[in-house]
């Protein structure tokens, strides 16, 4: 390993420590043990703006280009744990941005269908997916609002762009038994993140979580 990539590395497994599993401070540790190997193992550091590389581990979201962020690594780890998806899974993430999200998943279910609306983000992050060899994330260009009939039903659907309200197609193509996670709220205030659940009898469960700052969910 070069001494960059162990510095890398190392600030990695601080990040883990002290944001996300046991934090320092009085955020609710994130406790599932796949998302927390999986953080241990997804090179942030390959997904930011090579500008931003000395804050890739840093405790806040930053930019990528295009007015968008990638965002901070305890919500993408507290995210993940909502969902609660195992091996078997398949999952749809609606704003790919970077392919950092789509990146943590991808080591902790079958497969990962990810739509970006911001064209020259998907070709990116297609690429940089391509590179470190997540040959289990589909990526496409399109707008995430309509969620992806195609490969429907989902286990789990993440939305990491907020919408004023919950869309009802990624409602549609929720397995029974599924969840949906997903930050609501008017464009540019703070949203709710809303746990959707859909019951066996197709009934829709809604837990309001906590607030969280998203940048807005837009329409072609
Ligand atoms: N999950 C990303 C965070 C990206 S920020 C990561 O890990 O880096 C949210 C992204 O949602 C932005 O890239 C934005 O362009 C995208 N977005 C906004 N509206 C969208 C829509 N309707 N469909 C798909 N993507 C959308």
């Amino acid at each position: 390993m070069s001494d960059a990539e162990d510095l890398h590395e190392r600030a990695r497994q601080r990040m883990v420590d002290n944001q996300i599993a046991y934090p320092l401070d009085s955020r609710p540790a994130v406790v599932n043990s796949n998302v927390i190997q999986a953080m241990r193992t997804v090179p942030r550091h390959e997904f930011v703006d090579q500008r931003y590389i000395e804050m890739a581990y840093a405790d806040r979201p930053l930019p990528i280009g295009h007015g968008q962020t990638i965002s901070q690594p305890y919500i993408v780890a507290y995210m993940t744990e909502l969902l609660a998806v195992g091996k078997d899974d398949v999952v749809l993430e609606i704003g790919t941005g970077s392919g950092y999200q789509a990146a943590v998943l991808a080591n902790m279910v079958k497969h990962v269908y990810s739509i970006e609306i911001v064209e020259p983000l998907a070709q990116q992050s297609k690429k940089v997916l391509n590179q470190l060899g997540y040959g289990n994330v589909t990526v496409k260009a399109g707008d995430g609002y309509l969620g992806w009939p195609e490969h429907a039903p989902f286990d789990g659907i993440i939305v990491t762009a907020a919408p004023d309200h919950v869309p009802q197609p990624l409602i549609d193509q929720l397995k029974p038994g599924g969840r949906l996670v997903v930050p609501v709220g008017p464009t540019w205030s703070t949203q709710k993140l809303m746990l959707l659940t859909k019951r066996e009898d197709g009934g829709v469960d809604k837990e309001n979580v906590m607030a969280v700052g998203f940048v807005p969910l837009v329409r072609e």
